[in-house]
């Protein structure tokens, strides 16, 4: 030590290591340094721990000793973006490592510094004292040197960006949107921050965070590997635990009062609805169980229950163990008993944080009951991008695409009393598909009422001969001719794909008598239906010179979400919404055809790919196809606008001295 450099360069890591060695842990540290800025947070201000007690766990957690890889699921708003800025707040600030933030693209990863890190530097000078009081210091195109340790930013699929260099914080944001494998060999990017990691020389960390998506996403895979913690509530009234789930809420009517019913959260237990108050004192007193292990209060007295702060100081501060030992399994502190712990300490560990526990500044029992009720009604319509919303980033569970199926057996189920050549008077817009061949032509006529509620009027396989010569299509003009004696078709959509030109000219020479348009189906298209002209940019086939003064629309319409739709319709069983009607006189051969084909999920890299099939090769799908059409062609002529018939239009009389200001 005579070496007066080295001398100085112990003395430099000496005090380095007494300053940052981790004082506070991260609960503390937020209480103490944390201010959330006005530009990115709804409630600007010091750290409030009251908003957010289930997240004293995972904070202590990531401050703790044992646990090294955190992965938490969970709804939009819980606080995952702050949770990765407060790892980066704390990493600098007491805790150094050199820390690397990965983010699904270069976009987001910039974003990223921008909108979120760079206010929570500007609003919390000790963090900007770290970066020598500059924020032009703040890098997103290379490393930021913090005073006490380097900053990383990188994003999946680049290699690059995520280096071979050691890290000892990692953090992965917004999982859901990456990818399980980059292509090729190559390694997704929470596998190669786990690399990075592992190289690291002390104990390292990493957070995986984000909502879920499917069973086959990264952010699910990581989750399954962990412990799968879900919190536990005691209910104000009996004190029983419970996994506050949102199919416990439901209609409550208003005691003593002429109020209408209010949607609130009932315990199985004790059957008490709870009120937003009550809920906040259950969620105050959280515990996170993994699978397997059940919590029960020792007590009577809710008061006398641990609030969630003193179960996370038990079980990630002070070294205490849910851990069971010998044939016992059973631990027994803090007027609480928790059976079957875990045998061995967690050092992955999972946790799912649903909207049903944040707190009612943030999201309310009532504001989720409608968000729910709206998404089972586009549901009930065939739709359910909502509810896969809601599943995923309200519940915080995983939604999968379903094969969908329709059975023969389920199409003899929807036949109603009434013949072919009649639709009932609920149908307030009528249109028909036509499906082209050789020689013959299918159609199918459809009635639709409100919220897509469909009945089958006619089906046809109509024998011309050359469908390529116009004078052949007599048999299609006499079946419209019909209805135009029964309702008036609104509009008819007539498949171009099979012989474009014959169906051009067949469109062409029946306008004016009939509302004929040519459609062409495509697997899959972000819009359900685009409106192009033939000759224009939807139209690619060949010879497009030929056909460019047509003046015919062409419907490019995403065959997939009709069909997607269709095929949950027919599972409807009560009439109303969405509901499928078929006649009595339906054919096998016309269900033969309807049912032809299936929805066949498929995952490659943990995507899924969706497609329609025929159920066996070359069966006849040709009814099918028109129902498509028709059902894209009610979507045209507006079948979301037909009004519910069960609501009175309002039309309240107002008088002029309603009006006047009243004394
Ligand atoms: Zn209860």
């Amino acid at each position: 030590m005579n070496n007066p450099g080295i001398q100085a360069e112990f003395q430099r890591a000496y005090s380095a290591s007494v300053q940052y060695s981790a004082q506070l842990d991260m609960v503390e540290w937020t209480e103490q340094k944390r201010v959330l800025s006005a530009k990115t947070s709804a409630k600007a201000g010091p750290w409030q721990w009251y908003r957010v007690p289930f997240l004293f766990e995972p904070y202590m957690a990531w401050s703790g000793y044992d646990i090294r890889e955190l992965v938490i699921v969970g709804c939009t708003q819980f606080g995952k973006s702050t949770f990765s800025e407060n790892i980066l707040g704390y990493t600098v600030d007491q805790d150094p490592a050199p820390i690397l933030l990965v983010m699904p693209n270069e976009n987001q990863a910039k974003e990223r510094i921008q909108t979120r890190i760079k206010p929570m530097l500007e609003d919390n000078g000790w963090f900007l004292e770290h970066l020598g009081g500059d924020i032009n210091k703040l890098n997103v195109d290379r490393a930021t040197e913090f005073d006490s340790c380097l900053m990383f930013l990188a994003w999946a699929g680049s290699a690059a960006t995520l280096g071979d260099r050691p890290i000892g914080r990692l953090i992965v944001d917004e999982a859901k949107d990456m990818p399980r494998q980059t292509g090729g060999n190559q390694a997704d990017a929470v596998s190669l921050a786990r690399n990075r990691a592992r190289t690291y020389q002390s104990r390292s960390k990493l957070l995986v965070v984000s909502s879920p998506t499917d069973d086959y996403s990264l952010i699910n895979r990581e989750h399954e590997a962990g412990d799968k913690r879900e919190g536990k509530v005691p209910c104000r009234y009996c004190c029983a635990y419970q996994v506050p789930i949102f199919g416990n809420v439901e209609l409550v009517p208003a005691p003593d009062t002429d109020e209408p019913s209010l949607p609130a959260y009932v315990c199985p237990h004790c059957r008490r609805p709870w009120s937003e108050g009550d809920r906040m004192a259950a969620v105050a007193k959280i515990i996170y169980m993994p699978e397997g292990s059940d919590v029960f209060a020792e007590t009577g007295d809710f008061e006398d229950l641990p609030d969630a702060r003193a179960v996370a100081l038990w079980t990630h501060r002070d070294e205490f163990e849910i851990r069971g030992s010998g044939d016992d399994r059973i631990i027994r502190h803090l007027n609480i008993r928790i059976e079957n712990p875990p045998a061995t300490r967690a050092k992955e560990v999972s946790w799912r944080v649903p909207a049903m526990l944040l707190h009612t500044e943030f999201q309310t029992i009532s504001g989720l009951w409608d968000k729910h009720q709206k998404a089972e009604k586009a549901r009930a319509m065939g739709e359910t991008e909502l509810i896969q919303d809601f599943t995923n980033n309200e519940l915080a569970e995983v939604w999968n695409e379903a094969e969908i199926k329709i059975e023969e057996e389920m199409l003899t189920q929807r036949q109603d009393a009434y013949r072919t050549g009649d639709i009932p008077d609920e149908a307030k817009i009528i249109t028909a598909g036509i499906d082209m061949q050789a020689d013959h032509v299918y159609c199918s006529v459809w009635g639709w009422g409100y919220g897509f509620e469909t009945w089958l009027g006619d089906f046809q396989r109509l024998e011309t001969g050359d469908t390529k010569l116009i004078e052949n299509w007599a048999p299609v003009m006499m079946l419209l001719e019909k209805w135009d004696q029964i309702r008036k078709i609104d509009l008819i959509l007539g498949d171009y794909s099979y012989n474009p030109d014959a169906m051009l000219a067949f469109c062409v020479a029946m306008s004016g008598r009939w509302l004929i348009e040519p459609v062409q189906g495509v697997d899959w298209q972000r819009t359900l239906v685009t409106r192009g002209t033939i000759g224009g940019s939807a139209d690619k086939k060949k010879k497009r010179r030929r056909r460019k003064d047509v003046g015919l629309p062409l419907h490019r319409i995403s065959a997939g979400d009709f069909k997607d739709r269709f095929s949950r319709m027919i599972e409807i069983e009560r009439p109303g919404p969405g509901r499928v009607h078929l006649p009595a006189d339906t054919t096998d051969e016309f269900k033969h055809q309807f049912a032809s084909e299936y929805k066949h999920v498929s995952y490659k890299a943990g995507r899924a790919r969706k497609d329609w099939i025929t159920k066996t090769r070359h069966r006849p799908n040709h009814y099918w196809d028109t129902g498509i059409y028709a059902l894209a062609a009610a979507e045209i002529r507006g079948v979301r606008n037909i009004p519910d018939p069960e609501k009175e239009p309002v039309r309240k009389k107002v008088k002029l001295s309603d009006l006047r200001p009243k004394r």
